[in-house]
């Protein structure tokens, strides 16, 4: 009888756990490229000595010139897999590194790179990185992200900045905040590749809350500056693969209803029909109430259109509407 119960109450844990981590299957457009498991990471050329690196989470890039490697971006997770991926391509030593953002989990692995290459970044980027640097929080940076401090940025600019090395050529915009202030484009004109991190999730609803934005009008934004660009692939930062055009231009009507259904649900959900029911006594209560019941009409309005077109939908789409919502009634 124990045995029998004890039985019982495993099979309950088993569907209760199945239940809670239950989510819509993740469609073919969202997968990334095959990794070699006893190698752990890809490189590939997209064009005229152009490289894209992925171990499965993050995309970087590196480009050969005939003087020195420019390499953009260190994601910790990928340990020494950067440095592996351009010894495996060319014998040339990285000379010039730029950082895309400050954030810690694309660049908190940059420690490993030359002492005395430069280092270039947009000016905010420095200035971030500094504070890190002077914080006195027991938490140093990029620490839960595998990442250590980085070699500060040796040149900054605040809105363009070209970049010529051997026969290479990047341009670097800065077009204002989104992401994270500081967070640049990088574009290279002659193989057609933008290199634009934490906006565009191929394949996917992006990562919580507008993966993080900051600003969420210029994130929105975004999507038609990386457009105006003349790019064929996208190195996005996520989450295994590169974007193309469409990726762009799905993620972009995707983030266009979820801003229309926000404001829908401001319409519709009633505060005083809430606020009727739970009262005024805790004002935490009554807002959290309220909020929430919005951000699940705009997500109930979405979901259904982009269920089976982009994986996570099921997951991050009302966490995504909150975001909204929040904007669109105080920004
Ligand atoms: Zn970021």
């Amino acid at each position: 009888m124990k045995f029998k119960t004890c039985i019982l109450g495993l099979a309950g844990f088993f569907l209760s756990a199945s239940l809670t981590f239950a989510a819509a299957p993740v469609p073919e457009v969202a997968k990334g490229v095959p990794i070699d498991p006893t190698k752990g990471y890809v490189v590939e050329e997209i064009k005229d000595g152009l490289y894209w690196v992925t171990e499965g989470a993050y995309t970087a890039m590196f480009l050969t010139t005939g003087k020195g490697v420019i390499v953009v971006d260190a994601p910790p997770s990928f340990g020494d897999k950067m440095l592996k991926a351009i010894a495996e391509v060319t014998k040339e030593p990285i000379t010039h590194v730029i950082y895309s953002h400050a954030h810690a989990d694309h660049i908190g692995g940059a420690g490993m790179y030359p002492k005395n290459a430069k280092y270039i970044a947009h000016v905010e980027t420095k200035e971030r990185l500094q504070r890190a640097n002077d914080s006195k929080s027991p938490f140093p940076y990029g620490m839960f992200v595998g990442g250590k401090p980085v070699p500060l940025p040796t040149n900054t600019f605040k809105e363009s900045y070209t970049l010529k090395v051997g026969n290479q050529v990047l341009q670097l915009d800065y077009k204002g905040d989104d992401h994270e202030p500081g967070n640049i484009y990088v574009y290279a004109p002659k193989q057609k590749v933008l290199m634009k991190i934490d906006i565009v999730f191929p394949g996917w609803s992006p990562f919580k809350g507008l993966a993080v934005a900051e600003d969420v009008v210029g994130y929105l934004d975004a999507h038609d500056v990386i457009l105006s660009y003349d790019f064929d692939k996208l190195v996005s930062g996520h989450w295994g693969r590169l974007a193309t055009r469409n990726d762009v231009e799905v993620q972009k009507q995707y983030m266009q209803d979820i801003h229309a259904n926000a404001g829908k649900a401001l319409q519709t959900v009633d505060f005083y029909a809430i606020a009727g029911k739970v009262g005024y006594a805790n004002t935490s209560l009554l807002f959290e109430t309220y909020l929430d019941a919005v951000s699940q009409e705009c997500a109930n309005l979405t979901e259904p259109k982009w269920i089976d077109k982009l994986g996570g939908v099921d997951v991050w789409t009302k966490d995504h509407c909150y975001k909204v919502i929040m904007a669109i009634r105080i920004d």
